[in-house]
């Protein structure tokens, strides 16, 4: 039987191209369906909601939890810092119906996949923290948002060779893409690091006492049609699922 995989998606309020000036929408970029789709699952598409107890309903009906990316950052208040910069800020209804899920989902030991904004909202709704901007706050670092395309790799992250991580890409280092601006600062209670890229940002994380609660900080969506090593991330993530139902 193949998973369903409840998929979180992106929010725009009227205050974002392309959808200036019309009704809250709801919508995500195909790739994370067909990620999920081709790799042997059932993507499940989740609006953003507010009631506890609906939201509870809907984790009764996924095995697996695919947190996604998010244009805009996790408001710095939610991990008790004020805002340095002045990047856009993730809805206040996306954030919180996030951590809601996510908290919920783990909690019940869902195998949960959180990608890119997905693996800081992950740290970030379990006390961990963020750094809000790489270029402004990290020594030396290397280029995190590549110009090219989502298929190109551009840095190489090193893996922890007693993580889950290592254990699903079979490889000490591998070669990722990279669009983010903010990654991991402080690591969660009860969350340990899984890789980093050459300038030591935080590139994974993963809950050692559960069977597949994972974040990546890079983009596996767009590499999975080149990439073995991304397949078998969303297969031993589809396999968790399937086992958990
Ligand atoms: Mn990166």
């Amino acid at each position: 039987m193949k998973p369903i995989i409840g998929i979180t998606c992106d929010f725009a309020a009227g205050d974002r191209p392309p959808f200036e000036g019309e009704e809250p929408t709801i919508y995500l970029r195909t790739r994370y369906v067909r990620a999920i789709e081709t790799q042997g699952g059932v993507p499940l598409l989740l609006p953003i909601l507010s009631d506890r107890p609906a939201i509870r309903k809907l984790i009764d009906r996924i095995d697996g939890l695919l947190i996604t990316g998010s244009g805009p950052d996790i408001d710095p208040a939610l991990y008790g810092e004020a805002r340095r910069h002045s990047f856009r800020i993730m809805r206040p209804e996306r954030a919180q119906f996030e951590m809601t899920l996510v908290r919920s989902a783990v909690r019940r030991g869902i195998p949960t996949l959180g990608i890119c904004g997905g693996m800081q909202m992950l740290n970030v709704a379990f006390g961990g923290t963020l750094i809000q901007d790489i270029a402004g706050e990290v020594m030396h670092p290397i280029e995190h948002r590549q110009k090219g395309e989502g298929k190109e790799l551009t840095h190489r992250i090193r893996i922890e060779r007693q993580s889950l991580l290592f254990k699903i890409l079979k490889r000490p280092a591998v070669q990722t893409n990279s669009f983010h601006h903010q990654a991991v600062r402080d690591i969660a209670p009860g969350y340990r690091i899984s890789a980093r890229s050459e300038d030591g940002v935080i590139e994974g994380i993963e809950r050692p006492d559960l069977l597949f609660v994972l974040g990546v900080q890079w983009h596996p969506e767009y590499l999975y049609p080149y990439q073995e090593e991304t397949r078998r991330l969303f297969k031993a993530f589809l396999k968790a699922a399937a086992w958990k139902r």
